[in-house]
């Protein structure tokens, strides 16, 4: 079963629902990355939330979310738009943490529990706003719930899971956002805090095979709930060489003649999505006569 993002809602449109089986694209992050389980796991969540977040905005809107915690993982980054196209990376992939439990990763712990989590919302014309809140906790899912409660002023319930094969790659990924609009009774709130406590972790729900729209039962309670649309997302960065090509120029001819010389040409990776790019000492010269 491939990726699926769905966007649902309930009858009233008192709930909106955006969830997403992430498995692939987790598992694309993992491999371009060679990431370890911990940040693998936490990486998938940070993209995950992106991905959810992202299918919340319109037309060419971009979203990034910014994990800067105080663990040894350093920051997570993962940027996603409305098209459901998402990329991430983790400053310290490789990063050898201890789990709490064989199944349990200590995200928490590698991710740390002082810091704060950022979300950009890049609206295009050069016109962007910053949300902040302070992690909880470092596990990611209740940090963004903690974020949406007091930056956003919306009750959202947040699910993100990764769960990993022994080997380290990845057997499920994915999660949701449940949101509550102005006008909820409180007897649907406990209903649902029922349900989602019955549903249990996201992961688990994902490795038993079942499909996104198993999702709309236990959470959009009432009987015309609808799903409104739904996308594949997949792993999708942003690079090309010529976007590598203006950066480089940016540094300026003297500088691009130094690398030519002492390296012999240039190697530019791309942080997101890893991928390296060459420049040759004849590409390099090209460069520079460009910016004479
Ligand atoms: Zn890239």
């Amino acid at each position: 079963m491939g990726d699926q993002l769905i966007w649902a809602t309930d009858r009233d449109g008192q709930i909106r629902l955006i969830a997403a089986r992430t498995t692939e694209l987790v598992a694309e992050a993992q491999s371009r990355h060679k990431s370890w389980p911990t940040a693998t796991a936490a990486l998938g969540r940070a993209m995950t939330a992106a991905l959810l977040m992202g299918a919340m905005q319109k037309g060419e809107e971009k979203i990034t979310l910014r994990i800067l915690g105080d663990g040894p993982l350093g920051a997570i980054v993962a940027q996603s738009n409305a098209q459901g196209e998402v990329r991430g990376y983790v400053q310290n992939p490789t990063l050898d943490w201890p789990s709490r439990s064989p199944e349990k990763l200590d995200v928490g712990g590698a991710v740390g529990a002082t810091g704060h989590l950022h979300v950009t919302r890049d609206l295009g014309l050069k016109e962007s706003y910053t949300g902040s809140a302070p992690l909880v906790s470092g596990e990611i899912a209740e940090d963004l719930t903690h974020y949406f409660a007091t930056s956003e002023q919306t009750p959202t319930a947040v699910a993100l899971g990764v769960l990993l094969n022994e080997d380290g790659t990845v057997q499920a990924a994915g999660g949701y956002l449940l949101q509550l609009l102005p006008g909820v009774s409180e007897e649907k709130i406990e209903h649902l805090e029922k349900k989602i406590k019955e549903l249990g972790p996201i992961s688990y729900f994902f490795a038993s095979g079942k499909d996104v729209a198993s999702l709309l039962d236990p959470l959009l309670p009432e009987e015309d709930k609808k799903i409104l649309a739904q996308k594949k997302p997949f792993f999708q960065c942003q690079c090309d060489r010529l976007r590598l090509e203006t950066m480089l120029k940016s540094l300026g001819a003297q500088e691009l003649a130094e690398m030519r010389k002492e390296q012999g040409g240039a190697e530019v990776v791309c942080h997101f999505c890893n991928e390296q790019y060459i420049f040759s000492v004849d590409e390099l010269i090209a460069l520079e006569k460009e910016l004479e």
